[in-house]
């Protein structure tokens, strides 16, 4: 049976959960926000199949294998406006559907919580565009309700982080033809629990509606990529940047990233899934013609399917091919986990007692150096000078 010991043991996945031939396993929020497995042994028959699909007990070992690479950016410019990087997933998800197929990934509900969920309209595939910074639950049916659509056929996509893909496919045990898997490179996932506490504090400073938020907006460009939060009052007009969002701030901190992300088991170069996507900042080292602050895409193809996928889609994206070391080159977040803040567990104790507003406020005040920062940012983008500016630091502190 299932038993967490040490939190960094359990990245979240739930195929433990789904797996359960008596349903004997439910997923509890812990005080950090994160939910983790608790067991009913009353019901538990001891069968050992939650133990054996769990991808933290059970890795894939990284073999070398042939791959293919890309810097892709969707010729679709209300797609590419909308999407995180180049908009590479709308592509494969497009695919998938014009060949009757299913599509899952990570929308924001309406609760302004991120869910694992379906579609199966290509009208809906706006609701995974953009990055949710925040671990997305794997709803109860999501892993069965997959198997089903397999079984009968349907094509399926099934998209997330590395450790939500390897639990998939230790729930699925075999490899299934009409199933595309799609991963993100992930430098972590943050805690519902504080993403909750950020839209109490928005919703003090901005309006009690929120109505949606983007994580990576294009306001002022791909390049600085901002926070967008959307009121009833605000027409969307709010836009700040990893200087200035408490929420950026605090996920580029690593203050309450899930603790199996300081120990991840999924970073790694060969991975189970057909494509890994992530973004590309430097996309002028590689094409002219991409670096125009729009969005790019890194694509990192690693089976035969995701190929013949990449062929059949091609025509949708403006790309360059590059060797695969090249696109991993300099991708830290790939291989290796980040460190966790050493305020981690003084953030979480304050974040247990404190309002949303006084929680932010100690942690990440808007100070004057903020201001100053957020000043010099927008200053940049207004001359016309961001990116310029931009390599000019990374260049000089190397620091992103
Ligand atoms: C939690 C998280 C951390 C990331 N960290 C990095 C990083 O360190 N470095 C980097 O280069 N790129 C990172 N990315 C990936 C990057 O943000 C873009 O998603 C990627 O470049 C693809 O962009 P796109 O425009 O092609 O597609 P997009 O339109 O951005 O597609 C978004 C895809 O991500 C999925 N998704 C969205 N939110 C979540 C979530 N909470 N959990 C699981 N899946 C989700 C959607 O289902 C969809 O498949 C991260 C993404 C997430 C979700």
């Amino acid at each position: 049976m299932i038993e967490v010991n040490k939190k960094q043991d359990c990245c979240g996945c739930t195929a433990c959960a789904a797996i359960c031939p008596k349903d004997a396993i439910a997923m509890k929020e812990d005080n950090e926000g994160f939910l983790y497995p608790t067991v009913d042994k009353e019901t538990c028959i001891d069968c050992g199949a939650c133990e054996r699909v769990c991808p933290i007990i059970h890795t894939a070992k990284e073999k070398p294998f042939e791959q293919a690479a890309y810097i892709v950016q969707n010729k679709d410019q209300k797609i590419l406006r909308e999407s995180t990087a180049g908009g590479a997933f709308t592509a494969i998800a497009k695919y998938v559907l014009h060949n009757n197929g299913v599509v899952f990934g990570v929308e924001l509900g309406t609760d302004l919580m991120a869910h694992h969920v379906a579609v199966e309209k290509e009208n809906d595939l706006y609701r995974f565009r953009n990055s949710k910074y925040v671990q997305s639950s794997v709803g109860g049916g999501t892993h069965r309700q997959i198997k089903s659509f397999l079984e009968q056929g349907r094509f399926v996509c099934f998209s997330g982080t590395p450790c939500q893909i390897e639990g998939l496919k230790n729930f699925l045990k075999k490899d299934y033809d009409n199933l595309v898997t799609v991963d993100v490179v992930c430098r972590a996932v943050p805690s519902p629990l504080i993403f909750r506490k950020y839209v109490e504090y928005q919703k003090k400073v901005l309006s009690d509606n929120i109505k949606t938020v983007r994580f990576r907006d294009k306001h002022y460009g791909y390049k600085y990529s901002t926070m967008n939060v959307i009121t009833d009052r605000n027409h969307g007009n709010y836009h700040q940047g990893v200087e200035s969002d408490p929420w950026l701030r605090a996920f580029f901190s690593n203050i309450c990233d899930r603790p199996s992300c300081h120990s991840c088991h999924f970073r790694k170069q060969y991975r189970v899934s057909d494509f890994t996507i992530w973004d590309c900042f430097n996309v002028g080292r590689f094409s002219k013609e991409l670096d125009n602050d729009k969005g790019a895409t890194r694509v990192l193809v690693h089976t035969k399917k995701g190929r013949e996928i990449f062929n059949a889609i091609k025509d949708d994206f403006s790309y360059v091919e590059i060797a695969p070391e090249a696109a991993i080159a300099g991708a830290k977040e790939m291989k290796e986990s980040v460190a966790s803040n050493g305020k981690r567990e003084s953030f979480f104790k304050d974040a247990n007692r404190m309002s949303g507003e006084e929680l932010f406020n100690k942690y990440f005040p808007e100070t004057f150096k903020v201001k100053v920062e957020h000043c010099i940012r927008l200053t940049c983008y207004k001359l016309g000078i961001y990116s310029a500016a931009k390599k000019l630091y990374v260049r000089l502190t190397h620091k992103y």
